[in-house]
Formats: C-alpha cells, sequence, structure tokens
C-alpha cells in the first residue's frame, strides 16, 4: 500500500495534474493519493474569505473569479467529455458552496475559524474531484474522497490535532472498500473532520501531514511526498545555489529540519510515520526518475546534512536571583506560554547563571511589550529579569553525528564570527541532532549561506550537471508555482 502526496505546484494546472495522474497509475496498487489545492488557490481564498469579513463582498467575487479560472483550466485537461462534465458540474457546486458562504460572511462582518476552514477547503476538494477525474479519463479507476470523513480530529480550527485511532476506524470504513474494489483513492489533503462532522484544516502546509496521517492509518508501506524539487535539499534550493539532495536522513533529522523552518515537510509530517515505521520519499514531480530522499529511522553520517532558518520569532530572556527558583519559574513561564497559544521554538537554561531562553513564534504574542508584561505577571513570586528581543531567526545545522561532537558548535560559531553575524544565543545537546543558534532575522540567510560553504561546501564538479539539471526544474517549477 503505497501513498503519495501531490503540492501545490505539483497540480498546479491542467498539464502538471496529467504528469501526476501518470506518476500515480506508474504505483502498484493498492494505492491512495493526496492532494493539495493547485498552488495559489488556498491563498486565494483566505483572500476571498478577509475581504468578504471586511464587507467588500464586489472584490471578494473578483478573488473567486480567479479561483474559477484556475480549476477551469484543470478541468479542461480532462479529456473524456463525460468525465469532464460530471466533474465541472462537481466543482461548480462547490463554487456555489464558497458563494454561499462568503455571503454569510460578507452579512456577518465577521470571519469565525470554523467559516474560514469550511472555505479555505474548498482548493483541496476540488483538486480531488478533478484529479479522480483526470484518472479516470486515462482508463484509470478511480475515486475522489473528502478527508472530512476520514482524517478525524479534534476542533481546533484552522490548526486542528487528529485523533490516530477514529482516523484508523474511518479510514477503514470509508477508504479501504474503495482500494479493495480495485480504485485509486484520491483524498483531499489539509482537511479533516471535527467530532461533529464540520470541516477542519491542519494548519498550512499540512497536506504533508494528512499523508502520513493515512499512510499510518492504513499500514502503507511507504508514503511518498511529491513536490518541487528532488528531495529534502542542503538548504532551501531558493536561497543557496550550492544545495544537493540528501539522499538519506533519519526521522529525527527531518523533524529537526521541518521544525526549524524548511518548508519541504510541514513539522508533524514525519510523527505518524514514525510510529509505524513507515519510509517516507521525498520526490520531484518535475524530475520523477531522481531517487529523491529517504526518510528512514536511522540514517548514518558524521556531519551536518542541512541548513535551515526560521524567522518571525521572539527571544524571551529570564534571569532568576534564587538558583532554587529555576524549576518553580520555568513551570510558570511554559504555563503562560501554554496559556496564551504561544508557540515554542527552542528552550535552553544554564542553571549556573540562573537564566533561561525562550525562542518563541511571535504570532500569538501580541508583541514583545504585551509578551513581557505576561510573563513578569506569571513570575511575580520570583523576582524575575524579563527582557524580550523581537525580529530573531533560529539557524539550524542539522545532522546527528555533527551534533553530537562538541566541536561543533564551536567551529559554527566561528564561521558567523568570521561572517559578521552576531549571535544572540546558542545551544548543542549531545542527545540533539542539530546545532542551534540565534542571530537576527536581517542575517538569517547570510547565517545559512556562511554555515552550508563551511559544513557542506561548494558542488564537486562531478556535480555540476546535476546541479544544471536542478536548476532547470527549479525555474520551471518557480514558473508553474
Ligand atoms: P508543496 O506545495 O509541494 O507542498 P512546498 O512549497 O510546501 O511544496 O515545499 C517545497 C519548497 O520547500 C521548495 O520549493 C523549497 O523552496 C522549500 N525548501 C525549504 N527548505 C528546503 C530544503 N531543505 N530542501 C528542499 N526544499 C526546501
Ligand atoms: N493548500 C494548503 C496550503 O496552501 C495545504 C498544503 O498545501 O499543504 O497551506
Ligand atoms: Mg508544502
Amino acid at each position: 500500500m503505497i501513498v503519495l502526496k501531490f503540492g501545490g505546484t505539483s497540480v498546479g494546472d491542467a498539464e502538471r495534474v496529467q504528469d501526476a495522474a501518470a506518476i500515480i497509475e506508474l504505483q502498484p496498487m493498492p494505492r491512495a493519493a493526496v492532494v493539495s489545492a493547485a498552488s495559489g488557490v488556498t491563498n486565494l481564498l483566505l483572500d476571498a474569505a478577509g475581504t468578504a469579513a471586511d464587507g467588500n463582498r464586489d472584490r471578494a467575487n473578483d478573488v473567486v473569479v480567479a479561483i474559477r479560472a484556475k480549476h477551469a483550466n484543470v478541468l479542461s485537461g480532462i479529456t473524456d467529455e463525460r468525465e469532464r462534465e460530471a466533474a465541472c458540474d462537481l466543482v461548480e457546486q462547490l463554487h456555489l458552496a464558497l458563494d454561499a458562504a462568503l455571503d454569510q460572511v460578507a452579512a456577518a462582518r465577521e470571519l469565525s475559524k470554523r467559516d474560514s476552514d469550511r472555505i479555505v477547503a474548498t482548493g483541496e476538494k476540488a483538486m480531488s474531484i478533478m484529479l479522480a477525474a483526470t484518472l479516470r479519463s486515462r482508463g484509470t479507476p478511480a475515486i475522489h474522497v473528502f478527508a472530512d470523513t476520514v482524517i478525524a480530529t479534534d476542533d481546533r480550527f484552522g490548526s486542528a490535532r487528529p485523533d490516530r485511532q477514529r482516523t484508523r476506524e474511518q479510514a477503514a470504513a470509508n477508504v479501504l472498500p474503495h482500494l479493495a474494489a480495485g480504485k485509486s483513492v484520491v483524498m483531499t489533503g489539509f482537511v479533516g473532520g471535527a467530532p461533529d462532522g464540520s470541516t477542519t484544516t491542519l494548519g498550512r502546509g499540512g497536506s504533508d501531514y494528512s499523508a502520513t496521517l493515512l499512510g499510518a492509518a492504513l499500514d502503507a508501506t511507504e508514503v511518498q511526498i511529491w513536490t518541487d524539487v528532488p528531495g529534502v535539499l542542503s538548504a532551501d534550493p531558493r536561497q543557496v545555489a550550492d544545495a544537493r539532495v540528501v539522499p538519506t536522513i533519519s526521522y529525527d533529522e527531518a523533524q529537526e529540519l521541518a521544525h526549524f523552518g524548511a518548508k519541504v515537510l510541514h513539522p508533524r509530517t514525519i510523527r505518524p510515520a514514525v510510529a509505524r515505521d513507515i519510509p517516507v520519499r521525498i520526490l520531484s514531480t518535475f524530475a520523477p526518475k531522481e531517487p529523491g530522499t529517504l526518510v528512514i529511522r536511522h540514517a548514518t553520517g558524521d556531519h551536518v546534512k542541512a541548513v535551515t532558518a526560521m524567522k518571525g520569532l521572539m527571544l524571551l530572556t529570564i534571569d532568576v536571583p534564587e538558583l532554587e527558583d529555576l524549576a518553580g519559574a520555568a513551570s510558570a513561564v511554559f504555563g503562560r506560554l501554554h496559556q496564551d497559544h504561544v508557540e515554542i521554538v527552542h528552550v535552553s537554561q544554564a542553571s549556573s547563571r540562573r537564566r533561561m531562553t525562550y525562542l518563541v513564534d511571535s504570532g500569538n504574542t501580541g508583541g514583545c511589550r504585551n509578551m513581557r508584561a505576561r510573563i513578569e505577571d506569571a513570575l511575580e513570586d520570583f523576582e524575575a529579569d524579563v527582557s524580550c528581543q523581537e525580529n530573531v531567526a533560529v539557524v539550524a545545522a542539522v545532522g546527528d553525528g555533527a551534533a553530537s561532537q562538541p566541536t561543533e558548535l564551536g567551529r559554527m560559531l566561528g564561521v558567523l564570527h568570521r561572517a559578521g553575524i552576531p549571535v544572540h544565543a546558542s545551544s548543542q545537546q549531545s542527545s540533539n541532532v542539530a546545532l542551534v543558534t540565534v542571530v537576527p532575522a536581517n542575517f538569517a540567510e547570510r547565517a545559512v549561506e556562511a554555515i552550508h560553504n563551511a559544513f557542506i561546501g561548494p558542488q564537486p564538479a562531478s556535480a555540476r550537471g546535476r546541479r544544471q539539471r536542478r536548476d532547470r526544474v527549479m525555474s520551471e517549477s518557480m514558473r508553474v508555482g
């Protein structure tokens, strides 16, 4: 049983959807595909919803026209007339439901997270219909399935958490029978269903996560993430020209990379695969014969495999006067961050200095002034000193073997120093698979490049041909995306 996931660029237009269908057809049965919305459609849907909530229904309608045009393009590629017309009807029903939802939002002048999820799921729902019809039109039995009835979640709209056991039961009831009947299943990525049946979403970029959730629920032998780059690369190729494919990485390394900002995988993707030991492969729809990256439990290597950065963070530094207060103060800080739904990216604590640093996503903080006040309030029993810095980025060098060598962090700090990059904080723990530094956000790109140069280096001459091929793939994918 193979699960294949196609990202937005990989189903960006009629031609790309045909290519995706051809890739699915090459896999042995049983097989299930998980699809994203066509590239750009999720943003357009969010834009339409926000604009309607602002009372600008006409402008929201202009956005819907752009969404309709994207879908019309994909529909036009379905060669069998009956299949095309049937798919057009189903997609039209989704568009009409979208119009009605936008009317409601405009009338209420308010966009609830529940409505937002219902609206934004339109992109994946339309794509599942269109890809299944494309497969049938090519003579491959296929059926679309909306994940509201498969991926069971809680009701945290916008970033719902899955319930693995219920998902397994629902997949057995709503997916397995189609597979047993010899059909390829095409399921919506990103989408889930709350306990009351309402549509939820798993967070931006969440289709990768849908794929491993479905894979785990169906005991898949492999999950394939088909995207617009030929695997997990040693850095974001849009940033580092010399980035190259990492052939094998461990679950831990992949999780750290995704956690520290490598967009190629949604941060939660790997967890369901770990639980059932399912290999995950990252492959390019633009170069389907390339081997890509294999993510498995153990991957050897004593070097840094990839460098990544994540911006939009804030650094909280907390000094506690009494050493014995450290644990109590830490507990109060964690409690307050949890209460405020602030996402913690990294924590380090040097107990001898009674100082803790928390690297958090600025998203729900309301800015430094607010965050400081909230933390000072939580720590009022401790006379703690709280400082806060905005616009920081984390830069992580990931590689199991490297992160466990005590010399490597020093080497990384030396590289940053020589490149003139100030470092706010850094950490290395022997049990971790990443060396982590915190730098001002405007130095993040330079830091990634400097670390990549020093630890991974330029492409060997023999790889130049491959690099040129990859550059072609990249420029084509950027043109489509
Ligand atoms: P999809 O739509 O297929 O889900 P995404 O845009 O979400 O694709 O993720 C793929 C993108 O991730 C690539 O185009 C690339 O720019 C970016 N990326 C960031 N870091 C890395 C990395 N280390 N390796 C590969 N791609 C990366
Ligand atoms: N279409 C969704 C998004 O753009 C989910 C995904 O692509 O994974 O966030
Ligand atoms: Mg993605």
